[in-house]
């Protein structure tokens, strides 16, 4: 003895209009409009997200299709790339050396000038710039 349901009626252009405008607060069959009404989790596929809801004033059922309206960054700096997150570290020291290698060469090639100019900013005085390149 199963009852079958029987289907319900469609929502007319007018009540989705309705609906929509409201922002979907009141169940959208205009022979009802109860605020009694409930949605279930929000489902999502290629397709889109949806939510099915329910009046718990006449019974019957709808969807919510809800559409991308924005966009905007997540609150935090991320940290490494991921991709670079997953190697080991050793497995970057040649590109570092590879790359502190192009920049003292870079300092060499610009004179004296820029030479002593990096010494100076990695801390060293003069005096010691003298007593270790020496006699
Ligand atoms: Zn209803």
């Amino acid at each position: 003895m199963s009852k079958k349901a029987k289907k319900q009626r469609g929502l007319t252009a007018e009540e989705r209009r309705r609906y929509l405008a409201s922002g979907g607060r009141r169940c959208p069959f205009a022979d009802c409009g109860s605020d009694d009404i409930e949605g279930g989790g929000l489902d999502m596929d290629d397709g889109g997200v949806w939510q099915d809801c329910e009046c718990h004033a006449c019974g019957r059922s709808w969807t919510d299709d809800y559409d991308l309206t924005g966009v905007r960054p997540g609150a935090e700096e991320p940290g490494l790339p991921p991709k670079l997150a997953e190697l080991d570290d050793s497995d970057m020291d040649d590109l570092v050396m590879d790359a502190k290698a192009q920049e003292a060469s870079d300092i060499n090639n610009g004179g004296k000038e820029a030479q002593a100019k990096f010494l100076l900013a990695s801390g060293m005085t003069v005096e010691q710039i003298i007593e270790q390149i020496g006699d």
